[in-house]
This record gives structure tokens, sequence and C-alpha cells, in this order.
């Protein structure tokens, strides 16, 4: 069941992109249609993560292919955001896999680590010999970050971590989590720690019963005494900011993994209604209302991919700004989840089925409208871009 993928280039947008970029998307495309396209539907209905790609993606140089150095792949922000894309066509779990080892995980230590920690854990979490998650939001803290509980206290000669985080992608499959506490002192600035999830007192409990993301890993983190040498803390992290920057990170790349999503469920619609036949015998794609529906998710996509390629080019001149992220992420996210409701239309009761892959991303880009910034905490990052007022 279902139908092979047709590819997507309405305005020559293809014409864009460098050889090395196209090079990139296609092997990617290649590596999610044989080994993902395959089992995704039965990995879904099981709530199952296919640990099985991960050293695969490894080998291929998915895991923090931005990063230089340290055995990282070096490529570009739009050849990141193109590789993204095509992981997002598959599964938007397996890009929240990636983009969590990726942005959220090998970012960070690049980003704030000192030496021995890059030079012992980017190796390793580029291959997938170990992986990584991200502990910010806890059960009482969400889109406020700011006001989290988990606290880090100097204890000997290291730190003693106790908190609770929750809604964390990949925590119980972690060989390592980057965990935000606040320092137990007068300032309670919040720094970044490397926590080795074997440690005593550390534990990752699953959430059950998702009905989004159900081949990726989600699991609260619990914090008790956890006892870490003073190496483990991330040394130039200081402040909301430092998590915060690995945010834009992550969110780039789903602004360019929603419109693969997208160009999914259209293809899927496409593809059915040209096919399926009703009233006097005639394609439904024959059909008025069809073709409006078509035309929408055909013209938003091609907006959202000239969005996200304009900010992937400012990103790779550093001009990015965190607005510009947001404006792709918000416009992207809810562009693809559109296009997944129209899809599933035209799907009629066969669209609500794992036959085809359209309800399995509505149901995932749920999660990507709400992870990494609400769809409404960015149209507030927005707001205050335009109006220097801050509403929130
Ligand atoms: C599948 C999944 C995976 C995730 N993975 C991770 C992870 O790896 N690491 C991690 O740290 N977190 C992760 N998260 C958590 C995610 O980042 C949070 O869910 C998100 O920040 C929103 O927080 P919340 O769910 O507590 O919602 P809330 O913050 O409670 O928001 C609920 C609603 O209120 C609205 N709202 C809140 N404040 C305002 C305001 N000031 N003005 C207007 N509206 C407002 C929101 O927009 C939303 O509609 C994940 C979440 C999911 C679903």
């Amino acid at each position: 069941m279902g139908f092979k993928f047709q590819g997507f280039d309405f305005i020559q947008f293809d014409s864009l992109l460098s050889e090395d970029e196209r090079l990139i998307r296609d092997q990617t495309r290649g590596f999610i249609e044989q080994n993902l396209i395959p089992i995704i539907e039965q990995c879904n209905r099981e709530g199952r993560f296919p640990r099985e790609l991960v050293r695969p993606m490894g080998e291929l140089g998915f895991y923090g292919a931005t990063l230089d150095g340290y055995g990282c792949s070096g490529i570009s922000n739009v050849e990141y955001g193109l590789l993204t894309q095509e992981l997002e066509r598959g599964d938007s779990g397996i890009r929240s896999f990636v983009s969590v080892q990726s942005a959220l995980v090998m970012y960070p230590i690049y980003a704030f680590g000192s030496e021995k920690q890059k030079e012992f854990w980017l190796p390793k979490l580029a291959t997938g010999e170990k992986l990584g998650c991200f502990g910010l939001t806890e059960p009482d803290f969400g889109s406020n970050p700011g006001g989290m509980r988990t606290r880090a206290r100097r204890d000997r000669d290291g730190y003693l971590l106790n908190g609770e985080k929750m809604w964390i992608t990949s925590g119980s499959v972690a060989d390592v989590a980057v965990i935000w506490a606040k320092l137990e002192d007068e300032e309670a600035e919040i720094r970044g720690f490397l926590v080795e999830t074997d440690r005593p007192g550390f534990s990752a409990t699953d959430i059950h019963g998702k009905w989004s993301l159900r081949a990726s890993v989600t699991s609260g983190l619990s914090l008790q005494d956890v006892r870490i040498p003073a190496e483990s803390i991330l040394p130039t992290s200081g402040g909301l900011k430092s998590p915060l920057m690995c945010l834009s990170q992550a969110r780039y790349g789903i602004s360019w993994g929603a419109i693969g999503a997208a160009m999914s469920c259209y293809d899927a619609a496409l593809q059915y209604a040209q096919q399926r036949k009703q009233f006097r015998n005639q394609p439904i794609a024959s059909h008025q209302l069809v073709q409006e529906k078509l035309a929408w998710m055909l013209t938003e996509i091609t907006k959202g991919q000239l969005l996200a390629l304009q900010v992937g080019r400012l990103k790779d001149r550093g001009k990015a700004q965190f607005q510009h992220i947001s404006m792709a992420k918000r416009n992207n996210v809810w562009m693809a989840l559109e296009c997944a409701r129209m899809a599933r239309d035209i799907l009629g009761a066969t669209g609500i089925t794992d036959d085809y892959p359209v309800m399995r991303h509505m149901m995932n880009l749920e999660s990507v409208k709400t992870y990494e910034g609400t769809h409404d905490i960015h149209t507030l990052i927005l707001g205050q871009s335009a109006t220097g007022i801050s509403a929130f």
C-alpha cells in the first residue's frame, strides 16, 4: 500500500541549490526510502523507536552534521536543512531523534564544553556509539523554562543535582543527558551539566499513551542527589540564553523538517486523487474543491521552501537571528499541519488508516507544533520583534 514519493519541485527550487546541497538531499532521501519507509508504519503501530538505524545514520554523518572536527561532517546549514527535510518526510520522530542528538546534545558540548568534554563525547555521539538527551522542560515549566526548579548544589569537589525533567526525547536510551539546572547560590544562574545516565540517583521513565511521535522515545527524568564531578559542568554555559541558543539550532532544523512532512502528505494526496474515482467515473482530482486543496498545498509548501532556504542562507552567513528562525518554524509547522489535514480529507476514509503516511504525519506534527517553542510563543517572539514590546 501507499505510493512511491515522486519528489516536489514546483518553481525549479532545485536550481537555487548547489550540487553538494542536492547530493546530500538525494542521499538522505535514498536512505530514508530504503531503510525507514518500509518499517515506519509498523514502528508507529508498535510505538517502537527503530534503534537499528542509529549506527547507519551515524555512518552517513547525520549527527552534529554542521559541526567542524571531532568526527563531524562540517556541512552547511542549508545542507543540514535539506537533510532534516528528508528525515521528516520519513517521520518526525526520526528527525526529532537526529535533531536532539545534533542540536541539543552535540551543539551545547561544542559551543559551551571544555576541550576535554568535546574530545571525549563528540566523536562517540557523531557515530551513534553514544546517544544523548536534552533536559530543559519540567513538569511545571514548559514555555517558561526560566522558572525551572532543578538545582545544582556545590558539593565537595563537584555538584549534587536534584530535580525532575519531563517530555525528554531519547531520555531512556541516552548515555548522557544535558541537564539544565540553577546553581544553588544567590545568583541562581542556569548552567548546563553533562550527566552520564548510569549515575546513581538518575532514572528515566518512558511516557506511554502518546498518539504522536510514536517512533520516538519520550521520557521523564528524575535526578535524586545525583553526584557529578566539577568537570561535568559546561564551562561557558550561563543563563537561559545558553539553552535558547541550542533551541535556535533545533528550531531551524524543524523549519525544514516540516516541509518534508508536508511534501509527503501532498504527494500521497495527489497520487490518491488521480486514482480514486467518484461521480461519473471521474478521478476525484478532477473536482474543483479537491484541486483547490492541492493548489493550496502546492503553493504553501513552495513558500515554506523559500522561507527556509533564505533563513538557511542567512545562517550560513552568520546573519540569521532568532526571530527569523521563529518565523520559519512557526509558519512551516503550521503549513505542514494544514497540509496533513487537507491530505487526510482528500484520502477520505482510507486517510485515517496507516496504509498511507498522512495521519501519522498529522499526529506527529501536533507535537512539532508544541515543542521547541509552541506556535503561540513564536507568535509572541515575532510580535516582540515587530513592536519592541514583550507580551510574555
Ligand atoms: C513529543 C515531545 C518531545 C519533547 N522533547 C523535549 C526534549 O527533548 N527536551 C525538553 O526539554 N523538552 C521537550 N519537550 C517539551 C516541549 O518543549 C514543551 O512541551 C513545550 O515547551 C511547551 O511546554 P508545555 O507542554 O508545558 O506547555 P505550556 O507551556 O503549559 O503551554 C500550554 C499552552 O499555553 C500557551 N502559553 C503558555 N504561555 C503563554 C503565554 N505567555 N502567552 C500565550 N500563550 C501561552 C502555549 O502556547 C500552549 O498553547 C517535548 C515535548 C513533546 C510533546
